[in-house]
């Protein structure tokens, strides 16, 4: 029978439109299993000593057996009191492996000052409340579950698929470090943990933001000490009085201003979003990274300042020993979140040139900071999450983004793992009190999670 083209084009594009659907579909079965994992693991509290992580990774690793993972392929390891998951998802052997990283850990929090019990999960008004609902006990499971389902359709990836779940994310890293060490021959990792979308007020979504870059995290102990003596007979020489002048001096010091493309693709995408003179400004630097004028603006403003360049600030204060009697010893500490790229040393000479006091004593603080390098942005990656994130919301602007804080995204970037920070889920700016009290995630973003990672892992693992 001849072939008719018309006939053929007709079933691509049927079975293109029923994609969609087909998947939807498949996550509706997904959404109970994956619930009643969430509850489990969020009853499970794997915040710092109580010792619980192991047992949440044997949970995971028990789920995921029972899916089809040969028990040769999942490895929980034991680092001090937590523990690390890793579980393989065999691929045909095309190039390295894709990480997926979340962590497995909460940040403690006290019964006695939430409003439900944070170790429970409650459905109420379209959220989800439970200690790690937003930060990242979902997303983890979420991961979990794509994989099982993975399983169960019988999908084998041209790359290998590697669950990295750390234990100890929120404190000491120790376990992250370790992962690190041992995976990091890898294409790149994807980290649920950073990253993501913006909802305005009214659930309308703003932007998505893919985390390729971070600062580095230091702290420097300054030291003066002077001989002292008796406070009735004051010295020239006063340990207190030198920080003091120190710390001026650090006050007044700005580290020169650096951009990456990372920056400057954010830059771009904010500026483009909003009005007024800082907007401006924000397209101009971008444009045109050389625009003094530009980077002043956006380095008076103190929500965007920190993306231009180091920031160095005093944040602990000590000194003395008796109401009468002269300092013997003052010190400060100086917390600063380095520009990717600057090496630690390079900041301390800097602030050692501006104090421009030998007497002063700088000492880098434990623990010692980890530098991650920004992660070049791949076109092909890039490509396949903004496809995902459209197949929600069509249209919605994808933009790079360089976080000041610290994610399990560091350690691998320092060992030389390109990684990006693509949590499905969105948000409202301030809604989900991560960290804090009553933590809360939006109900809607569960099933969008299965739908995200499940399309996405099937694009760039294929
Ligand atoms: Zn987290």
């Amino acid at each position: 029978m001849p072939i008719r083209p018309i006939c053929l084009a007709a079933s691509i594009a049927l079975a293109i439109t029923l994609l969609p659907q087909a998947r939807a579909e498949t996550t509706a079965q997904a959404m109970p299993e994956m619930m009643d994992m969430l509850r489990h693991a969020i009853a499970t509290p794997t915040e710092e000593g109580k010792d619980k992580v192991p047992e949440l990774a044997a949970y995971l690793a028990g789920k995921l057996e029972s899916a089809g993972f040969a028990k040769s392929d999942i490895e929980i390891i034991p680092v001090g009191h937590t523990a690390a998951l890793v579980a393989h998802y065999r691929g045909s052997g095309k190039g390295k492996p894709i990480l997926l990283s979340a962590h497995m850990d909460v940040v403690t929090a006290n019964p006695k000052d939430w409003t439900r019990d944070p170790f429970t999960l409650v459905e109420e008004n379209g959220y989800l409340y439970g200690r790690g609902s937003a930060d990242m006990k979902t997303d983890a499971v979420a991961l979990v579950e794509t994989m099982m389902r993975f399983k169960r359709e019988g999908f084998v990836p041209g790359h290998e698929l590697i669950l990295v779940f750390s234990g100890d994310e929120e404190t000491e890293m120790a376990s992250t470090a370790e992962l690190a060490k041992r995976y990091h021959d890898a294409e790149y990792l994807l980290n649920a943990d950073a990253g993501g979308g913006t909802y305005d007020d009214h659930l309308k979504p703003v932007d998505y933001e893919i985390q390729a870059a971070e600062k580095t995290y230091a702290d420097f102990l300054l030291t003066v000490t002077s001989p002292g003596g008796h406070s009735s007979e004051p010295m020239p020489d006063n340990a207190i009085y030198r920080l003091a002048k120190a710390l001026s001096r650090v006050e007044a010091y700005t580290f020169a201003v650096q951009y990456n493309d990372i920056t400057l693709a954010s830059f771009k995408a904010v500026g483009s979003h909003s009005s007024g003179p800082l907007a401006q400004a924000m397209l101009a630097f971008s444009a045109h990274p050389d625009d003094a004028a530009a980077a002043a603006t956006i380095a008076a403003d103190p929500d965007y300042a920190p993306q231009l360049h180091t920031t160095c600030v005093a944040t602990l204060l000590d000194g003395g020993h008796a109401r009468n009697a002269l300092p013997q010893r003052a010190t400060a500490n100086v917390n600063c979140r380095i520009f990717p790229g600057v090496h630690v040393d390079a900041v301390q000479a800097a602030l050692e040139k501006a104090v421009a006091d030998p007497t002063v004593k700088f000492t880098v603080q434990m623990p010692l900071p980890v530098e991650s390098p920004p992660s070049p942005l791949r076109a092909d990656l890039v490509a396949a999450v903004t496809a995902t994130v459209h197949e929600r919301f069509p249209g919605v602007e994808i933009a790079p983004e360089m976080s000041a804080g610290a994610s399990d995204s560091l350690y691998f970037r320092n060992a030389g793992v390109p990684s990006y920070g693509v949590s499905p889920m969105f948000g409202k700016p301030g809604d989900s009190f991560a960290h804090g009290l009553n933590e809360k995630l939006l109900a809607s973003e569960v099933p969008a999670a299965l739908d995200f990672w499940h399309s996405l892992l099937m694009k760039i693992a294929k």
